[in-house]
């Protein structure tokens, strides 16, 4: 069967909290999806969502027209795009990458620039809204790449998210996504002050969250993280401590690369790495709480 941009058979590489509920989600809208994971547990968990397996990246490379990669860090995009047995060595002219990793916008032009005098398109599109979003096809995805290319897949786009940006060139996506999560991760922090701030002065830290909540202060930490994973102690957003604090390095990374002074920044990157020593990368990311207010926020003990 030929590859094809008007039926495609799209491929799924990575099916972690996000690629497996993002490939099943086009499943449930009509799309023929195959994926991709290094991990047996994440084939099989994928399979019981309606995705079929691959056993081999080259099974995806051969049959798929569209790709979407959803992988933790950088270093594993460009393994599976430019490594030894890569997509670049196997994908044919056409086929369009999309990917959804939090990634590095130097390695999304390094792919870019590599794919092109292959025919292959690639454009960096990094996701909002979690594992719950993207099985309800309900992510925000920031995109970067040709307008052109955009448009090619925004069907499938629109299949897995209810807002898009389409920010610039490839790699804006990733700057767009790092800025915002540098903003998230500060915002858990601040939030988690001023809760700590009310509880010491003796008023109820869930009675100014609401307050926070009606006032200038609000933030989508304290709008969702806070109300749905932390008040309640569940601790359970799908999104790991270790992922975050990737982003906060990317956003640390970009500032020093760009020799900016940003102080809030820092101290963001600062506090968050310092977590590492009571906090291990597989805790939940909202976990940070309790490096403010380690009685206030802590798990409840099952
Ligand atoms: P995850 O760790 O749950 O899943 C990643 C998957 O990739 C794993 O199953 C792993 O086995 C697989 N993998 C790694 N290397 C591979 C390779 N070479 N070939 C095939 N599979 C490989 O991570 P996640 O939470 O799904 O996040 C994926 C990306 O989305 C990350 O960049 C993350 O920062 C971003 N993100 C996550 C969330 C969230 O709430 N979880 C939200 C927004 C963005």
């Amino acid at each position: 069967m030929g590859k094809s941009l008007m039926n495609p058979i799209i491929g799924v590489i990575g099916l972690g909290n996000m690629g497996r509920n993002m490939a099943a989600t086009l499943v449930g809208k009509g799309f023929s999806v195959i994926g991709f994971d290094l991990s047996d547990t994440a084939r099989q968990q994928a399979e019981k969502q309606g995705i079929v397996p691959a056993n081999h990246l080259d099974d995806i490379a051969r049959q798929c027209s569209v790709v979407i990669l959803s992988l933790p860090k950088a270093e594993h995009v460009e393994a599976v795009c430019l490594g030894d047995n890569g997509l670049i060595k196997q994908l044919t002219s056409g086929t369009i990458v999309i990917d959804t990793t939090t990634s590095i916008p130097e390695m999304s032009r390094k792919i870019a620039n590599a794919f092109a005098p292959q025919g292959i398109e690639f454009i960096d599109a990094p996701v909002s809204g979690g594992p719950a979003g993207a099985a309800a096809g309900t992510m925000s995805m920031v995109i970067g790449g040709k307008l052109d290319t955009y448009h090619l897949v925004l069907p499938i786009l629109e299949a897995m998210s209810s807002v898009r940006v389409h920010v610039g060139d490839v790699g804006a996506g990733n700057i767009a996504k790092i800025a915002n999560n540098m903003l998230a991760a500060a915002h858990l922090i601040t939030t988690s002050e001023a809760l700590t701030l009310a509880e010491k002065a003796g008023v109820d830290p869930s009675k100014v969250l609401e307050a926070i909540n009606a006032g200038s202060g609000r933030s989508g930490a304290s709008q969702a993280m806070f109300p749905t994973w932390v008040m309640n102690k569940a601790y359970d957003s799908g999104f790991t401590m270790g992922l975050m604090r990737k982003d906060v390095g990317l956003a640390k990374a970009l500032a020093q690369n760009l020799e900016l002074n940003l102080p809030m920044t820092m101290k963001t990157a600062e506090l968050w790495q310092q977590s590492a020593a009571v906090l291990p990368d597989s805790d939940d990311f909202c976990c940070i709480a309790q490096c403010t207010n380690p009685s206030l926020f802590a798990k409840e003990t099952k």
